[in-house]
C-alpha cells in the first residue's frame, strides 16, 4: 500500500510554522484531553491539536474497517492491535482530508468547531497503556563509556555484548508523558569508610538520552518475529528519558542490574511518530563486527537518522543543548532487538515499549548522559549563566528534542521534557 501520506509535495490547509515538527507529512498519534475534559485519541498538525474521535462520529473515516470507538479511548492500544494496514489507510486519509485542495472538512466551519483545537487547549495524556517496558543497551559508544568508567578501560565491553543486544525489564508504572515534574529519589547508597550504607536523597540524579519503539500484538506465547518481520510489528516511536540516580544504581545493580535507580520515573514524548512516517529517514547502522547469529542477521538497512539533543534549562535561565547525537549510532537496530527478545518464545502485546538504551554518539558532545560527558563529575559542564554541572541540579529542566530532516521534508517529535523537583522530606 503506497505511503501517498508522506508525498513530501503536500500541504496542508492548516498553518504550518516553519521548522515545525508537524508538517502534513508527520501525522503522529497520541491522546489528549480536550477543552471540554473528553478525553480521545488525536493527530497534530501545526499547532493543531486534531480529535479523530470527533472526525470518525462525522463520517470522515467511512469505508476504513474501525470500530465505532476505535479512537474514542485513552489509550491507542486498540488502534495499534489492529496492525499495519489499518494504521496506513488511516494516516493517509487524514493526509488526504487536510490537504490544500481538498474541501470537505477544510469548508465545513461546523465540522472544524467540533475537531480542531489549538495545542494550548489540549492536555497531552500517556498515549499508550504500557503493559510491559524493555530497556536496551544498544549504543557501542554507550556501552563502552559505561564500562571504561566502571570497569576496565582496555576490557569496556563485556564478552556477550557484540552477540545479543542487552536489555533488561523496566518499570512501566512510572513512564510519564512530557511535561510531569519528577521527584528526586530516595534510595540507598554506597557504604562509606564505616561500612554503613548512605540513605537519603540521590547526589547523582542523571538523565539518558534515549528513543522508545512501541509494538503491535506481535506474536503468541512460545512463537519468534523472525527479523524480517520485525518491523510490521513496530508501530511508532517516542522520545524517552529515563531518568537514573547513578549513586543508588551503583550500590544496587550486581548482581541483578538495575531497579530503584531507574524506576522513580521515564518521560516519553507524548506524539508517537510511525515507523511510516520515517520511512525516508531509514539509514544504514554501524558496520557489525562480529557478524550476529543468523536470527538477527539483517540484509536492509534498519536504522533511522533521527538528530536528538539533550538540554538543561536551570529555573529562569535559557536553554543549553549539552548533548547533540543521532539514533543512528544505535549498534543493535529496533528490528534486531524485537527479534531477539521474542526468540525465546516471549510474547509481545499491543502497547509495549522498548526503550534503546542511551544514544552516545562518537564524539564528546554526542554523549547521551551527564555520567558520560561529565565524565563521572570528572569534567563539570559549564551553563551559559556561569553555574556548573556534574549531573542534575533540582530545579532543573531537561528537554530533549529530535528531527529528521533532508532536502524535501524536516518532521520531528516534539518535546520530551521533566523539571527536576527536590527530595521529598525523610520521615
Ligand atoms: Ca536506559
Amino acid at each position: 500500500m503506497p505511503l501517498t501520506a508522506n508525498d513530501p509535495t503536500r500541504k496542508s490547509w492548516l498553518n504550518v510554522p516553519e521548522n515545525s515538527d508537524f508538517p502534513i507529512q508527520n501525522i503522529p498519534f497520541g491522546v489528549f484531553l480536550t477543552r471540554d475534559d473528553v478525553i480521545t485519541i488525536g493527530t497534530r498538525i501545526g499547532d493543531y491539536a486534531i480529535d479523530l474521535g470527533a472526525m470518525h462520529q462525522l463520517g470522515y473515516f467511512k469505508g476504513i474497517d474501525l470500530t465505532d470507538d476505535i479512537f474514542l479511548q485513552d489509550s491507542l492500544n486498540d488502534f495499534i492491535a489492529d496492525g499495519k494496514k489499518t494504521w496506513r489507510l488511516v494516516r493517509n486519509r487524514i493526509s488526504d482530508i487536510f490537504l490544500k485542495t481538498s474541501p470537505g472538512l477544510r469548508d465545513d466551519m461546523e465540522h472544524r468547531k467540533k475537531v480542531l483545537f489549538t495545542m494550548e487547549e489540549v492536555e497531552m495524556q500517556l498515549p499508550v497503556d504500557v503493559g510491559d517496558y524493555t530497556d536496551f543497551y544498544a549504543s557501542k559508544e554507550h556501552a563502552t563509556n559505561v564500562g571504561s568508567l566502571f570497569r576496565d578501560p582496555e576490557n569496556a565491553l563485556l564478552p556477550n555484548w557484540l552477540h545479543i543486544p542487552i536489555g533488561y525489564h523496566g518499570r512501566s508504572s512510572s513512564i510519564i508523558p512530557s511535561g510531569t515534574p519528577v521527584r528526586r529519589p530516595i534510595g540507598q547508597t554506597r557504604p562509606g569508610e564505616d561500612g554503613v550504607p548512605g540513605f537519603g536523597a540521590s547526589k547523582l540524579l542523571d538523565f539518558e538520552l534515549e528513543m522508545a519503539f512501541i509494538t503491535t500484538a506481535a506474536n503468541a506465547l512460545g512463537k519468534h518475529i523472525p527479523i524480517e518481520e520485525a518491523e510490521e510489528n513496530i508501530f511508532g516511536l517516542v522520545l524517552f528519558n529515563d531518568w537514573s540516580a547513578r549513586d543508588i544504581q551503583a550500590w544496587e545493580y550486581q548482581p541483578l542490574g538495575p531497579f530503584l535507580g531507574k524506576s522513580f520515573a521515564s518521560t516519553i514524548s507524548p506524539w508517537i511518530v510511525t515507523l511510516d512516517a520515517l520511512a525516508p529517514f531509514r539509514t544504514k547502522g554501524p558496520e557489525q563486527n562480529p557478524k550476529p547469529i543468523a536470527y538477527l542477521e539483517q540484509n536492509e538497512a534498519m536504522n533511522y537518522d533521527i538528530h536528538l539533543q539533550a538540554i538543561i534549562q536551570p529555573e529562569g535561565g535559557n536553554e543549553n543543548v549539552v548533548s547533540k547525537s543521532n539514533f543512528k549510532y544505535m549498534y543493535w537496530s529496533m528490528a534486531q532487538q524485537l527479534a531477539h527478545h521474542t526468540v525465546n518464545g516471549c510474547n509481545v502485546r499491543s502497547g509495549d515499549m522498548m526503550g534503546s538504551g542511551t544514544i552516545s554518539g562518537p564524539t564528546k558532545d554526542s554523549y547521551g548522559s551527564m555520567l558520560e560527558l561529565s565524565w563521572n563529575g570528572k569534567n563539570p559542564i559549564t551553563l551559559d549563566d556561569g553555574t556548573e554541572r556534574k549531573f542534575i541540579n533540582d530545579n532543573d529542566t531537561v528537554i530533549m528534542r529530535g528531527y529528521c530532516e533532508n532536502d524535501e521534508v524536516r518532521l520531528g517529535f516534539g518535546d520530551c521534557t521533566g523539571k527536576v523537583l527536590p527530595a521529598r522530606k525523610l520521615d
